[in-house]
């Protein structure tokens, strides 16, 4: 599906990713993890061809992502941000059926988009009337999402999607958003610092992040279990009571 190999990104003198390679399996959520500063905005957004690489090579389905082909690519893949990345001057509405206007969509198909998105992030019409200023921070994230899924996606490339949220509606969008992710089967990359939220997620697969490169990727349970360097069971050991607490000890 995506695959990064030997990514390098400097800016400036600063190394933000060193010799990164990540293949990312289809119809697999892929949590990238780590503390702040570590490069996984940045990876992502290379994924995306938002920044391009010092050295090394991102495919796309085998295809190597370039200037030709990258809003080709970018048509594929949803991606949503920690603010929202919401249009300040545009409603709510406006802005998921962005994406789908400018690759042609008609009102008919448009309308019956939005109105499966709207059941699937539970938000009211009425609130897609409205500009983001005049939502919540949790129905602007909802926005957010619906506007990353608009075009059906086969990749989602979600960074700190629920980040700016207080802690009760935090937990509310990760209990849908498991849902979501297991109703849509599309590749779905989740950037967090939260490894419960990440437990909760992408059981089955985190990436570990430290200084720009992957310390180690597994299931929690490994990563857990198997710590391949003392950093992860530094990073692990410190937030094990809010897996637990978030998981319900089921990972
Ligand atoms: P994370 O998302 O893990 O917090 P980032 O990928 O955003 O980390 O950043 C990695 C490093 O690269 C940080 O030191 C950050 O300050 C730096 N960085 C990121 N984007 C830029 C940029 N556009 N210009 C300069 N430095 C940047
Ligand atoms: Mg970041």
């Amino acid at each position: 599906m995506i695959k990064v190999s030997g990514g390098t990104v400097r800016f400036g003198g600063h190394v933000a990713l060193q010799d990164v390679s990540l293949t990312l399996e289809a119809a697999r959520t892929t949590a990238l993890i780590g503390p702040s500063g570590c490069g996984k905005s940045t990876l992502l957004r290379l994924m995306l061809g938002l920044v391009e690489p010092d050295s090394g090579v991102v495919e796309f389905d085998g295809a190597p992502l370039e200037r030709a082909n990258r809003i080709a690519i970018r048509k594929r893949v949803g991606y949503a941000i920690q603010s929202g990345g919401l249009f300040p001057h545009m409603t709510a509405r406006r802005n998921v059926e962005l994406p789908a206007q400018h690759a042609g969509w008609d009102r008919a198909r448009l309308d019956r988009r939005v109105e499966e998105l709207r059941d699937l992030m539970r938000l009211t019409s009425d609130a897609l009337a409205r500009f983001p200023a005049q939502l919540s921070g949790g129905q602007r994230q909802r926005v957010a999402l619906m506007r990353a899924l608009v075009l059906d996606p086969e990749v989602l490339l979600l960074d700190e999607p629920l980040g700016a949220l207080d802690p009760v509606i935090r937990g509310q969008l990760q209990h849908e958003l498991r849902d979501v992710f297991s109703e849509l089967n599309s590749t779905v990359v989740l950037v967090t610092h939260d490894l419960a939220e990440a437990a909760y997620l992408a059981p089955d697969d985190i990436v570990l992040m430290r200084e720009g490169a992957i310390v180690q990727r597994g299931s929690f349970q490994t990563l857990r279990e198997e710590p391949s360097a003392p950093f992860v069971k530094t990073f692990i050991d410190s937030q094990t009571e809010r897996v637990a607490a978030l998981t319900g000890g089921a990972v």
